[in-house]
């Protein structure tokens, strides 16, 4: 019989409860993943401590969800998957994350420590397994490193450039545990010994800041380009007073797209070829000269540009050697550049012949692109439905949408129609040109900003990736419209040359074919949720209309022209 004077022990904690316990702690507040074998505990013990754990069908789209959160919020989006299988799924998300500079952290099961080696459950050496995409990896061998190993994995996410971060929990460790007031002295003891150097923000240098300042004064053309790094540092306040103080046109990358609006009569979005074809100064802010940018060089920019890199990495300022690199944080260094010119004030003004070319280039661009918007297209090309989509966007106003785009013709086409007003709101396929990351972006974005509608544009190719996630989106009740711009294959219709299809295996569908005519918008409505079928400008109108103002899980099924668009969107060249 139980002695009514002797006090129950204290609950002992595991290691599940532990790591949860030290996420917590540092403020995160989100979860994406897969459950199973062995941290199904842990989401569990997540949960009840307040982070809200988001459950996925695959770990490849909660990978991407995790990335996507640490964007837009600042602090790293955690993914949770089971051992083996489940990590190697996680790769996508994390090796997304690496590629974008976004901060992750990869959270996995492994196997029992004292069965590796021999064929365990699921084993893999998933330490080696995630090195190429994890600028920092952790192992906790006993439920003693688990607060050190949880801080300094959330340490390195956003350290410097940001990127994804491994945390390998092993199955015996979750199950030991140790009494609460250890707990809480192992926890004291890590944030203690938080590496400080890595909170550390770069120092400033001062006189980068000057020769920044003159280049800008005595530039015939200048333009301040910014991108991705610069929206994750949230320098739109910054970036506002340099554009408007002094004149000079900018030029958003696609998700540096609404740092300032596309409507700004200083945005060269539009005038985008003459903008970088011609400018003699460019200060580029939080932006990779990469790809997306054309590396920098002839013929798309001068070859006598004089570029000024501002960013946190300095290999990325040495590998692309400009006239002038500024390590530092894109809000700090554009702050200070923007106090500087305050001493000693300069503006183009409306009427200097470089902002006027740049004005009258884009005006007239857009005044083109608006007579081919105005021509309704039945069967619809990609045009006629991305008007009638970019008008219920712009008319939700403020908080706009977040909008998600991927797809090779339809985000290509997005890009240069759909407006973004706002900081923060476009998702696309990024500088890994990642398909099959919608969902988790949608669902990400949803998460992240509650406030805010969600509006995918994107292919049937990249929904088909995720598309099981719409049961995730019913599920939780998130309110995201999924537009699937239905062309029944990736890039649409077989455009293979006769002569291409012979052999044995010529009746096949082409490798590019989807079951034309895919009914998208049922499958939705398998979990409950709201299914449209558009092929129509007035369909359409009326989705969007319904779907916007109810907020809540849809999919308009768009028909589009199966030959509109072309091979490879717009890089045909690499195809
Ligand atoms: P985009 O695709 O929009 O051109 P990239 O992803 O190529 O943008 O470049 C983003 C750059 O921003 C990266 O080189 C990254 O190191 C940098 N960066 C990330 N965070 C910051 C920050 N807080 N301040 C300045 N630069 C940053």
């Amino acid at each position: 019989m139980a002695d009514a004077h002797v006090k129950n022990p204290p609950p002992a904690i595991d290691g599940n409860a532990l790591v949860s316990m030290c996420l917590s702690r540092v403020g995160i507040d989100r979860m994406f993943g897969v459950v199973g074998i062995p941290v199904t505990s842990l989401a569990n013990r997540a949960l009840a401590l307040g982070v809200r754990f988001i459950a996925f069908h695959n770990e490849q789209s909660a990978g991407y969800a995790a990335s996507a959160y640490g964007y837009l919020t600042g602090r790293p989006g955690v993914l949770l998957t089971v051992s083996g299988p489940g990590c190697v799924h996680g790769l996508a998300g994390l090796s997304n994350a690496a590629a974008n500079a976004w901060p992750m952290i990869l959270i996995s099961g492994s196997s029992d420590q004292s069965l590796i080696g021999r064929g365990d459950f699921q084993e893999l050496d998933q330490v080696a397994a995630v090195k190429p995409f994890s600028k920092f990896s952790a192992k906790a061998t006993d439920i003693t490193e688990i607060p050190k190993s949880v801080f300094s994995v959330v340490d390195w996410a956003v350290a410097g450039r940001p990127g994804g971060t491994y945390l390998d929990l092993p199955t015996d460790v979750l199950h030991q545990t140790v009494d609460e007031s250890e707990a809480e002295r192992l926890i004291a003891e890590a944030l203690k010994s938080r590496d400080k150097a890595l909170i550390e923000k770069p120092r400033i240098d001062n006189s980068k800041i000057k020769k920044a300042v003159e280049l800008l004064r005595s530039a015939q053309r200048p333009l301040i380009v910014f991108g991705k790094g610069a929206a994750y540092a949230k320098s739109e306040n910054e970036l506002t007073k340099l554009v408007e103080s002094t004149g000079i046109p900018f030029l958003p990358t696609p998700m540096g797209k609404g740092l300032l609006s596309d409507k700004h009569e200083l945005a060269a979005t539009a005038a985008r070829s003459l903008a970088i074809g011609k400018c003699d100064v460019a200060l580029v802010v939080g932006a990779r000269l990469n790809w997306l940018l054309h590396f920098g060089e002839p013929p798309k920019w001068s070859k006598d540009v004089k570029f000024i890199i501002v960013d946190v990495c300095e290999e990325e300022i040495e590998l692309r050697k400009p006239f002038s690199g500024i390590l530092g944080d894109a809000t700090e260094v554009v702050g200070m550049i923007h106090k500087e010119i305050k001493d000693d004030p300069f503006c183009l003004g409306k009427t200097h012949p470089w902002v006027e070319a740049v004005r009258n280039k884009g005006k007239d661009n857009v005044a083109k692109m608006e007579v081919q918007l105005s021509k309704v297209v039945v069967p619809f090309n990609f045009l006629t439905p991305m008007k009638i989509i970019r008008d219920a966007i712009l008319g939700v106003g403020s908080p706009a949408p977040v909008v998600v785009s991927e797809g090779a013709n339809t985000m290509d086409v997005g890009r240069s129609v759909l407006v973004q007003t706002e900081p923060r709101t476009r998702l696309d396929a990024g500088t890994w040109g990642t398909m099959g990351v919608g969902l988790g972006y949608c669902i990400a974005a949803a998460v992240a900003s509650p406030d805010r509608l969600v509006v995918a544009v994107e292919g049937d190719s990249g929904f088909g990736f995720s598309a099981m996630e719409v049961e995730t989106l019913v599920r939780y009740q998130l309110p995201v419209v999924v537009i699937v711009f239905n062309n029944g294959g990736v890039y649409g219709g077989d455009r293979r040359n006769p002569d291409e299809i012979t052999g044995p295996y010529k009746d096949d569908p082409a490798p590019t074919s989807f079951v034309p005519g895919a009914a998208y918008h049922i499958l939705i409505e398998a979990f409950g949720g709201k299914g449209y079928l558009a092929g129509t400008p007035d369909e359409l109108k009326s989705a969007l209309a319904e779907s916007f103002s109810a907020r809540k899980p849809a999919v308009i099924n768009v028909t589009i022209d199966p030959y509109a668009g072309a091979e490879s969107g717009r890089l045909q060249h690499k195809n």
